[in-house]
């Protein structure tokens, strides 16, 4: 099963998505590639693969991507092979990306289970991104026009979790998580 997650950054998904793959059996995290200078802390090869323009527009022209999108400034992609291995694995697959690629991947797996972390409220996300002092101003301003876009598009969703504590929204991830997999085994 393929399991795809998005909401707006700020919003605490990488802490939920880690942790899930951590405690939850038969869970592995798709590995994106992005354009990206990796943050303190990132691995190369776990939290992404980083590459350099040329090489994510070479994986582009050899069809390496079920999607891609240009997110805040850098290019992120979903391996195809992600696909194959959902339909045919033990493991279920777990994806963090951006809901235009997400909406690009509804249209071929039709089988994936669609989950929107939203935030409880546009002011709550704004101070949040504030907060984490490592965005500019006016690049805040921009997100947070984003924000208001993927909203719209979380209707498309089928699940969304309010995000207000991430507790909270973990034991939600785990609860769908089983559900939809007795779902499939009754
Ligand atoms: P960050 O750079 O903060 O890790 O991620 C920025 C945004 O890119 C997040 O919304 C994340 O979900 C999205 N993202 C990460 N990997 C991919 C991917 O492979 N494809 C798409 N479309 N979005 C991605």
């Amino acid at each position: 099963m393929l399991f795809i997650i998005s909401g707006p950054s700020g919003s605490g998904k990488t802490t939920l998505t880690k942790k899930l793959v951590c405690e939850v059996e038969n869970l592995r995290f798709v590995t994106s590639y992005t354009t990206r200078e990796a943050r303190n802390g990132e691995k190369d090869g776990v939290d992404y693969v980083f590459v350099s323009e040329q090489q994510f527009h070479q994986m582009v022209k050899d069809d390496k991507f079920i999607e891609w999108a240009y997110v805040h400034g850098n290019f992120y992609g979903t391996p195809y092979n992600t696909i194959n291995e959902s339909q045919s694995s033990e493991v279920d697959l777990l994806l963090d990306i951006n809901t235009e690629g997400a909406l690009k991947i509804k249209k071929v797996v039709k089988t994936g289970i669609y989950i929107f972390l939203t935030p409880p409220s546009l002011e709550i996300l704004k101070q949040r991104l504030l907060d984490r002092q490592d965005i500019a101003q006016p690049d805040i301003e921009k997100r947070m026009e984003v924000v208001r876009k993927e909203i719209k598009i979380s209707t498309q969703y089928d699940y969304i979790i309010v995000n207000s504590e991430l507790d909270y929204s973990f034991n939600k991830l785990v609860d769908i998580i089983i559900s939809e997999r007795e779902k499939k085994h009754s």
